[in-house]
């Protein structure tokens, strides 16, 4: 079997150690960020519209429910505070895939990709006149983002109409690695994730909503009634925008599995380094394979630079103690330098890691119970920055029983395939994980168990 480019070209381990001496163990985008004071929920309220869940997909369902009607009383309640799960330390790619890229929308849903592509489009826009019409502070930035082939066999999988040779894609951003490229148009923005989340909680709240903050919901009693220890919330609707959390829904609870991507940033460049490596379109970029990196710039000018491994911890639970795991770093920081060798010197300043809610479909499935008064969205798999309007948009469709051009997607009604409860869930996942690199060092080349996977429509993914 052979290797890959990091393999063939590693980083002394006395570079990679040194980067990584001075690290801090918190998302370095928090560090922007101040909280505001808000309640807690204590007694019993009444709303309209209840949101258990303060990401990007509980906040855009806030903001969008006022926008349609401004006299709904919308409450959000969130176990701990605004942003602090994935939305506030992802990479920040806002991203006009609806479906985890074309290739994963086309292989389920050829006939819809035409519409799914466009309303991509169309909700990234909205996107950003969102961000101008409430005048959010966010750093969004349409950079576009940039795909790399690091590996022979990965440049005749770039099939777009604009594809760029090693020298040209190198004249963007010089990497040694690059032996082609591919830029996505411009359609891609980049955005200041926490920032956002706090953003969408101020325009929220501005908007009349109330959120209330250390408040675990416990459960959804007949009603519908979210119940906290303290107080609970009888609702004529409720969204559940719970992400990789246990699902309050027990139809969901096989749906998603929480799965640890690992994530370093930069001290801020010198414009000498900056000047080493060229991109000055400030592009997002994500090199190919099965196991990818994904890095940014920051406004700042640091480099962010995340993904690789994604791990699945065995019995599949979400424990602030797996988010520090050295191998994951060590791996993400030899590769970095591998990547431009010209910054060895360069140190990291933080590390963290977040959980990612990964569907057998690898994009966001929808739906509704309780007699159509609750709804729920989860399962973006590592791409809900720019979806995840998408998905409020849906529910309160959803909710208010309308037939909307989203609620009559294939896409939107279908569900994905279960996972297999543990301990089968831990063995299937290490197995495909083994599959995947084992791939990405053999040309490609997928074996029995991903094949039989991706003719079921079925894989693992972050
Ligand atoms: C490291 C990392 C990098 C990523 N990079 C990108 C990227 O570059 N581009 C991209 O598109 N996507 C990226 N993603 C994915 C993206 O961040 C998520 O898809 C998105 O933030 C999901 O938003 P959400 O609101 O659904 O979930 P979350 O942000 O996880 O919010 C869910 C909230 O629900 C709350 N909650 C859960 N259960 C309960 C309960 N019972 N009671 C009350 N509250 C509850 C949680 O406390 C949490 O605050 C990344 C994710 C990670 C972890």
């Amino acid at each position: 079997m052979g290797t890959t480019v990091f393999e063939r070209q590693p980083t002394d381990r006395d570079v990679v150690v040194a980067s990584l001496a001075d690290t801090v163990l918190k998302p370095f985008w928090l560090d922007d960020v101040e909280a505001a004071e808000r309640l807690t929920l204590a007694g019993d309220i009444e709303a309209d519209l209840a949101i258990v869940g303060g990401g990007y997909t509980g906040l855009w369902t806030a903001v969008q429910a006022k926008e349609r009607d401004p006299k709904r009383r919308v409450v959000v309640v969130e176990a701990r505070t605004v942003g602090w799960a994935a939305s506030g330390r992802n990479g920040g790619f806002c991203e006009p895939s609806l479906t985890h890229g074309y290739e994963n929308g086309m292989s389920r849903w050829p006939d819809e990709m035409d519409e799914l592509e466009r309303l991509g489009i169309q909700n990234i826009d909205e996107i950003e006149r969102t961000v101008k019409r409430y005048g959010m502070d966010v750093n969004f930035e349409r950079t576009g983002s940039l795909t790399v082939a690091v590996e022979p066999h990965q440049v005749a999988q770039l099939t777009g109409d604009s594809v760029m040779d090693a020298a040209a894609i190198q004249a963007r951003v010089k990497s040694p690695t690059y032996l082609a490229g591919e830029s996505d148009g411009g359609a891609t923005a980049l955005v200041h994730p926490a920032k956002l989340a706090y953003e969408l909680a101020r325009v929220a709240t501005e908007l009349g909503v109330t959120i209330y903050e250390n408040s675990p919901v416990l459960g959804l009693a007949a009603g519908p009634v979210v119940r906290t220890a303290q107080g609970a919330v009888k609702a004529s609707k409720v969204v559940l925008a719970t992400n990789a959390f246990p699902s309050l829904l027990l139809r969901n609870a096989l749906m998603t599995v929480p799965v640890y991507d690992y994530s370093l940033v930069t001290e801020p460049l010198t414009d000498a380094q900056l000047e080493s490596i060229g991109w000055k379109g400030r592009e997002g970029i994500a090199d190919m394979g099965n196991q990818f990196h994904y890095y940014r710039l920051t406004p700042d000018n640091r480099i962010l630079f995340g993904g690789y491994d994604a791990i699945y911890h065995a019995g599949g639970k979400i424990k602030k103690s797996y988010e520090d795991r050295p191998e994951s770093f060590e791996l993400l920081a030899s590769h970095f330098f591998t990547t431009f060798p010209q910054l060895v010197g360069l140190r990291f300043t933080h590390r963290w890691a977040g959980v990612i809610d990964s569907c057998s479909r690898f994009c966001a499935f929808f739906g509704v119970a309780r007699a159509g008064s609750v709804a729920y969205a989860a399962g973006f798999t590592g791409l809900g920055v720019g979806a995840s309007r998408f998905a409020a948009a849906v529910m309160l469709d959803l909710l208010a029983g309308e037939e909307t051009e989203r609620t009559r997607l294939k896409m939107v009604k279908d569900r994905p395939l279960p996972f297999p409860p543990e301990p089968i869930a831990t063995v299937g996942v290490n197995m495909v994980r083994w599959s995947m690199s084992r791939a990405d060092r053999n040309g490609g080349k997928r074996n029995v168990l991903l094949k039989t996977l991706d003719a079921m429509g079925m894989g693992f993914d972050s």
